[in-house]
């Protein structure tokens, strides 16, 4: 493909945006960016630094000293705190909490903005997070907003819990997932909302393989309309 196409993935929690995303960009033989990932690791940063995640103030007094970066290598992206390979230690619930938690504060967005807007500057990819079509990159050349049911977005994450060793009851994780969609959905800069000109696709009740054919078919559509 000649030309650049950037792919904007936005959703809730669970609704297999990275998983999806992954599969697609390697699929085309595109970059994968998964945005989340940073706010993971602004968030892993102030639970070692013994702050509040939720403290605007305190967090926005360490922001300058939170060194995160991307890197692609052969497993993938790989996140990074300074020189620490921190990719596996984002995925924990307490991760997830603090990083719903700092994306809330408009300082940490603006100082996160020029680094995801860089990263997709030049080449072609697949973005994923909650406010790519919106304010990222709200030129992108597709935007898709990928959804499911809380309960069917909870039973997944449940299972991919289990599978990584660390499992939750369902209470728990539908729990979690109903607060983090609040605060994602409430908040007053950047909240999750569908991009008036992204494509809605509900994946409730699909397989992965079912919901990854279908974004395929949206991305084949548009690239077939691109040239
Ligand atoms: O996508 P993931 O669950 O890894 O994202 C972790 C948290 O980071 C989300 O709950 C959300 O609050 C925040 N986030 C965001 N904007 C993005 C990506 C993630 O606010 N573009």
């Amino acid at each position: 493909m000649d030309k650049l196409i950037r792919i904007a993935i936005d959703g809730p929690s669970g609704a297999g945006k990275s998983t999806i995303s992954r599969r697609v960009a390697s699929e085309l033989g595109i970059l994968y960016i998964d945005t989340g990932a940073i706010y993971r690791a602004v968030g892993l940063f102030m639970l070692r630094a013994g702050i509040d995640p939720a403290d605007a103030d305190a967090v926005a007094k360490v922001l300058p000293e939170v060194r995160v970066s991307l890197r692609h290598d052969g497993r993938g992206q790989r996140i990074f705190l300074e020189n620490e390979d921190v990719s596996e230690l984002i995925r924990t619930p307490e991760a997830s909490r603090a990083a719903s938690q700092v994306s809330a504060h408009p300082v940490v967005r603006e100082h996160l903005l020029s680094m995801q807007r860089d990263m997709a500057k030049s080449a072609s990819c697949v973005m994923d997070g909650r406010d790519i079509g919106t304010v990222v990159l709200p030129d992108a050349e597709l935007k898709i907003f990928l959804t499911a049911d809380v309960e069917d977005r909870a039973r997944r994450r449940m299972l991919e819990l289990q599978e990584r060793g660390t499992p939750q009851p369902f209470e728990d994780v539908l729990a979690d997932m109903k607060e983090r969609d609040a605060r994602d959905s409430n908040r007053p800069v950047a909240p999750l909302r569908r991009a008036e000109d992204a494509e809605l696709l509900d994946t409730t009740g699909f397989a992965l393989a079912d919901s990854v054919n279908a974004v395929l078919r949206i991305v084949q559509d548009r690239i077939e309309r691109m040239s």
